[in-house]
């Protein structure tokens, strides 16, 4: 079969199985209303939640920066690349997380990608949850270390493939602490008790709950932040901007800086964002009302899907999915939410398992209460008629 020929079958049986993605376009920045398509939409489904990314502090601080330093780096931080912001910034984050270090990258995928590609190698173990983040996945398999995936939340599995596995073999741990379309969390502290019974490192993805979740919106572990090896978060939700951390002690900081491809052979980030994480990380610290809202707002959606009857999953913060099975009857919903003006984003396989498709829905502490529970009535009698809810 020729490239081209192959290529469009690849796309067809996509579209068989309604697993076909297409780009759309938002016409308006960060807000709570957006206008997608021509058509203007309550905004369920960013990852804004602490509605940073059009404050005008982040904007200015951008600006300061590009005007000091320019609109890009020039060349990977460890040649020409690295400016005083970036060393400053660096020494925010590892103060703001409580840990020795910190160091920045690109983006959330990168970070995941080079930080596990770096410490794996092909004769170690890695442990990962199940419904972990694609980028986590991706850094095993460029890893080549051997993957043993536990049951979500399963942490009787996860003991029973750490006690198959060699006493003398190296092993890693490596959860996302807030699950990305499930909205629930990881058990840290007996993830804890577990990584030192069995000598294992013991990585945490805070994506989602960094400046959400821990006192000054450090993280969901931040408790436990020493007894955690690496500290993986993102300037790309919550706060609003782009790129990502990756914080621990200094020996791992250090070993990363040598290794980690994804941080050695890429162009240091844009003057622009660093200046804006920078702002970003102290208003996150300051400003713990963005928070206590995002926290009301989120138990509000949930409580109201569920009286409604919608199967919300195990989902215990500001990310709140509709479970309901097939990709078809997904679809329709979706579509059905946004002819009525709300932004309601269906996620398939295979970013969910199989038979899992679901509407990943999102609040930010921007969004009123009165919105809330006008789009939950909406999504309720779109859901009657559309068979999803009996
Ligand atoms: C979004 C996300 C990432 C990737 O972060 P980006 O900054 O968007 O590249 C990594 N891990 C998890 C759990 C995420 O949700």
């Amino acid at each position: 079969m020729s490239w081209y020929q192959y290529l469009q079958n690849e796309l067809a049986l996509r579209e068989e199985r309604q697993q076909i993605r297409k780009l759309h376009v938002t016409e308006n920045g960060p807000d709570c209303w957006i206008t997608k398509d021509g058509k203007r939409l309550l905004n369920l489904a960013s990852n804004n939640y602490l509605g940073l990314a059009g404050d005008k502090r982040l904007i200015e601080a951008a600006i300061e920066a590009a005007s000091l330093y320019g609109a890009g780096a020039t060349a990977s931080r460890l040649i020409v690349g690295n400016y005083p912001l970036y060393e400053e910034t660096e020494q925010d984050i590892a103060n703001w997380k409580g840990t020795e270090r910190a160091l920045l990258i690109g983006s959330g995928y990168t970070a995941n990608l080079g930080a596990l590609s770096a410490l794996l190698g092909r004769n170690d173990v890695v442990y990962s949850d199940r419904l972990n983040h694609a980028s986590i996945t991706d850094g095993i398999i460029l890893s080549r270390a051997e993957q043993k995936r536990y049951k979500h939340n399963d942490l009787e599995h996860l003991e029973k493939l750490l006690q198959e596995t060699p006493a003398n073999k190296r092993k890693l741990i490596v959860t996302d602490t807030v699950f990305s379309m499930d909205g629930d969390t990881a058990y840290l502290r007996e993830l804890v008790h577990i990584k030192e019974k069995y000598n294992a490192l013991l990585m945490v993805d805070e994506a989602h709950a960094s400046g959400v979740y821990g006192q000054n919106g450090a993280g969901l572990a931040q408790e436990l932040v020493e007894r955690i090896d690496l500290h993986m978060g993102t300037f790309s939700k919550a706060l609003g901007c782009s790129g990502a951390y990756l914080a621990g002690s200094k020996l791992l900081m250090e070993y990363l800086t040598n290794t980690m491809r994804s941080f050695i052979f890429t162009t240091g980030m844009p003057p622009s964002t660093v200046g804006s994480i920078k702002r970003a990380v102290e208003i996150v610290r300051d400003e713990s009302t963005r928070r206590a809202l995002l926290m009301q707002n989120g138990t509000l959606l949930r409580d109201l899907l569920k009286q409604a009857g919608f199967n919300t999953g195990g989902s215990s913060t500001h990310i709140v999915p509709i479970v309901i099975g097939s990709n078809e009857a997904t679809i329709s919903f979706s579509q059905m939410l946004q002819e009525k003006g709300i932004a309601a984003i269906a996620v398939r396989p295979p970013t969910v398992p199989e038979n899992s498709s679901r509407i990943r829905l999102t609040v930010t502490s921007e969004h009123k209460p009165e919105e809330i529970r006008e789009a939950v009535k909406l999504i309720a009698e779109t859901g009657l008629r559309e068979g999803v809810l009996s």
